[in-house]
């Protein structure tokens, strides 16, 4: 196999859209172009499709329709989640809120915001393999605490984390949970009543919906204030006219998804899978990050002793294989993965570290043509490393390194 190949391994940063979510929201922007809130038929027409967008995923994620929100996405629906909810919870000053040390930044950047405001901030450590510290979470929780935000699954690892134990740890003490589930939703079963989260975040794009649009799930009775100020859009917590085409997609995506999961899901572990023995087979010096079981199906961390993930990235991106090397958020940036820092991997390793994401239009054929490149990639871009014994095809230490072992 030694044509060229366009092989795109970057699902978790986003998923290319489904030809019946673009044929749903095609009409949305020439035929039915009405605003929801005008009270003429062109506005009632769509106000009606939006009902219905809502009632089917509200559906798929176990909510009454009258919880759920439309925003411009995951990030927006975090920021509503957690500074919505601590403006209408406020005690005192502010209070204290929870999350872990492994968030995407919509969350973690939202804390850090209001800690600089007023509130009390906790970060949860994570293991080895990802996933929150309990004891540490319950230990954590004080008088003032109001809010505990702790995503499902983890964007750069796929670790899926113990939702269920956070919810009733959080119980316990009637401090509230939210959880971002951007990248759990439609890939493993998700019920907001069944972990019974007060508030979740989603996001279109992940799930071959359009990007720029989201939802946030607010349980019955929970108190926010919006974040915009303007009309009555999503019963005041979402002020601005909706994004009308892309809530019709995301409807058509989640629809699509719910069919297609389990299928889906096995199709993308199937592969995950082979290229994960694959590499550590045939590529010495690699170690898989993050909980091997409590994993998202499509997402393998990879780290690769002695290699500079850029290096790495452009290499396989002239090769037609898209991945990333930490979240796509962060690429631009040589800073490495505040996720695999916090699981105590080391600097070095952290930087030679790459995320492959698979999705249901990948094949076999895909992690095939990987094969055929990344090794000797790999190989190309060891060479060069001050770290690596080309001689012996061993890592040095750095001291190794400075007597000249290795040239
Ligand atoms: N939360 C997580 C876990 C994500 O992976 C992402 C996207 O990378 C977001 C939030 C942000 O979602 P959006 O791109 O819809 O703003």
């Amino acid at each position: 196999m030694n044509e060229f190949r366009r092989v795109y391994l970057d699902h978790n940063a986003t998923s290319p859209m489904d030809e019946e979510v673009l044929a749903a929201m095609l009409p949305y922007f020439r035929e039915s172009y009405g605003n929801p809130s005008s009270v003429h038929s062109f506005g009632r027409e769509i106000k009606a499709m939006i009902a219905e967008s809502r009632e089917i995923i509200a559906t798929a994620i176990g909510a009454d329709p009258s919880e759920v929100y439309f925003t411009s996405g995951g990030t927006e629906a975090d920021n509503i989640a957690i500074k919505g909810f601590t403006a209408a919870n406020r005690k005192g000053s502010g209070g204290h809120l929870i999350t872990s040390t492994i968030e995407h930044p919509a969350v973690l950047e939202t804390c850090k915001y209001l800690s600089k405001n007023g509130f009390d901030l906790t970060k949860i450590d994570v293991d080895g393999n990802a996933l929150v510290d309990l004891d540490a979470l319950r230990d954590a929780i004080r008088d003032n605490t109001i809010l505990i935000s702790i995503m499902h699954a983890n964007n750069e690892t796929g670790t899926v984390e113990p939702i269920e134990e956070i919810v009733k740890i959080g119980a316990e003490k009637n401090v509230a949970v939210h959880t971002d589930a951007v990248q759990s939703f439609l890939k493993i079963p998700f019920s907001v009543k069944k972990p019974g989260v007060d508030m979740a975040s989603f996001s279109a794009h992940k799930i071959g919906g359009p990007k720029g649009v989201g939802l946030l799930y607010l349980k019955k009775g929970i108190k926010i204030h919006p974040l915009t100020h303007g009309g009555h859009h999503e019963k005041g917590v979402r002020a601005g006219t909706e994004n009308v085409a892309g809530i019709a997609g995301f409807a058509k995506a989640v629809e699509l998804g719910v069919k297609a999961m389990e299928k889906k899901s096995a199709h993308v572990r199937r592969l995950r899978d082979e290229l994960q023995k694959r590499i550590t087979e045939t590529i010495p010096y690699v170690r898989i990050n993050g909980d091997t079981d409590k994993r998202l199906p499509g997402t393998v961390n990879i780290s690769f002793e002695c290699v500079e993930g850029e290096a790495l990235l452009i290499n396989l991106d002239m090769a037609g294989i898209a991945i990333s090397t930490g979240s796509a958020c962060s690429s631009g940036s040589l800073d490495p993965s505040h996720v695999l820092m916090a699981m105590g991997i080391a600097h070095e390793v952290i930087h030679g570290s790459l995320r492959f994401s698979f999705g249901a239009e990948n094949s076999m054929d895909d992690v095939d043509y990987v094969m055929t490149k990344l090794p000797q990639i790999i190989g190309t871009v060891r060479k060069i490393s001050p770290l690596w014994d080309s001689h012996k095809n061993v890592p040095i230490t750095l001291e190794q390194a400075a007597k000249g072992a290795g040239t």
